[in-house]
């Protein structure tokens, strides 16, 4: 197990998941956070299910301004590597505002990349995604499917794929792992940590979980008329703590290498759920009412994808294990012990 690890987004919604693994394996960890999307309140909460060697450095990596700073706190850490989250995520506001996208997503990445040749510590696990992928693959997607992002978040995440892999060709002392998450749920079981997006939720299981705490009075679903099972679109929903088991294998795998390597690993549990088994599944866990009313596509999304998980078990001897129900157990565990997020 890699021992010092500089976590990038740390306070966010999957990095909290990273860290509290990460400790709990006796790792030391350094997070840069500008809390731009998280609140300071998750990393006492980290510390809590998880304590150990945590230092939060609250700066924003796309900021120039902050670079020096960042560059001197990676330097006297001494890391033996980074695990890379910060950035931005909304996919509406990555098509209202591509320019900030491209600034801060790469920006930040570029600003990481030159702190760790600083310190001499060159193996790199970055949160890419299954957004990277186009809609004609077939299910389950590989590695090697079609790359044809749909939206300037996805290239975002695509350029610096292929950013770091220009990277580790040019210096063959870069190890580094693109993970692509297929869709993150759920919460840790002690109902400490979770999501807590800011404004509507766009994604599903926050904007169940807020209808089913009354938040919300009704959920869209959007069509009802895609070629799947039941006529909504289905997705591989992972448990946030599986992924968050999935980076630290990732950390151990490329410790294990004595060559240089940029790898592209899919993360998801390789079944698919539709968005009304979720809903139900989600029914059963809270025992609360889910009203929702079929509304029309959104711009955008497939009809179905999800992940073939083969090469994260070959390579990293990992893979997701808990179920949908579980998911739906420890996202609304999370939800109803924390109504407002951090902030209740
Ligand atoms: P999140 O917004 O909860 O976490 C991101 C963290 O990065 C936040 O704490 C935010 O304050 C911080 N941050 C943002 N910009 C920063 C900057 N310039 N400098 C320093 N810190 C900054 O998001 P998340 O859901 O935990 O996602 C983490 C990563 O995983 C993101 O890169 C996201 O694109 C990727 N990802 C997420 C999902 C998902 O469904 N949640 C799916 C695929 C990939
Ligand atoms: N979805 C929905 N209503 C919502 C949010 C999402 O019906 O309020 C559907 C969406 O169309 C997709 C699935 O739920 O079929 C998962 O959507 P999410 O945004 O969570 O993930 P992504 O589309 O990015 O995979």
């Amino acid at each position: 197990m890699t021992k010092r690890i500089v976590v990038t987004g740390g306070a966010g919604y999957i990095g909290s998941h990273v860290c509290v693994e990460l400790l709990s394996r006796g790792a030391a960890l350094l997070v840069i956070d500008n809390l731009a999307n998280s609140h300071p309140e998750a990393i006492n909460r980290i510390s809590e299910l998880a304590p150990g060697d945590i230092r939060l450095i609250e700066r924003d990596l796309a900021n120039p301004a902050h670079k020096d700073d960042i560059v001197s706190a990676v330097r006297e850490f001494h890391p033996d590597g980074a695990i890379h989250l910060a950035g931005l995520k909304a996919v509406g506001e990555s098509v209202a505002e591509p320019a900030m996208y491209y600034r801060i997503n790469l920006g930040a990445t570029l600003t990481l990349v030159e702190a760790l040749e600083a310190a001499n510590a060159r193996s790199l696990v970055f949160s890419s995604s299954a957004t990277v992928y186009g809609d004609e693959n077939a299910n389950p997607v590989s590695e090697t499917g079609r790359t044809a992002p749909a939206n300037p978040y996805g290239r975002t995440k695509l350029f610096i794929e292929e950013m770091l892999k220009d990277i580790a060709r040019a210096d063959s002392r870069w190890r580094t792992v693109n993970l692509r998450y297929f869709n993150p749920v759920g919460a840790h079981p002690s109902g400490r940590i979770g999501e807590d997006p800011n404004g509507i939720p766009n994604n599903l299981f926050p904007f169940i979980a807020q209808v089913a705490v009354c938040k919300r009075k009704t959920l869209s679903v959007f069509g009802d008329d895609y070629p799947t099972r039941d006529g909504t679109g289905v997705r591989d929903y992972i448990h946030v703590c599986d992924l968050a088991r999935g980076h630290a294998a990732a950390l151990d795998y490329l410790d294990k290498q004595t060559t240089g390597c940029a790898l592209d690993v899919n993360l998801g549990t390789g079944t698919g759920y539709s968005v009304l088994e979720a809903i139900a599944a989600f029914k059963r866990a809270s025992n609360r009412d889910i009203p929702f009313s079929i509304a029309p596509r959104r711009e955008g999304d497939v009809a179905e994808i999800y992940a073939d998980a083969d090469r994260a078990k070959k390579l990293f001897d990992w893979r997701a294990d808990k179920s949908l129900e579980a998911m739906c157990a420890d996202h609304w565990r999370w939800q109803s012990q924390n109504p407002d997020g951090y902030k209740s």
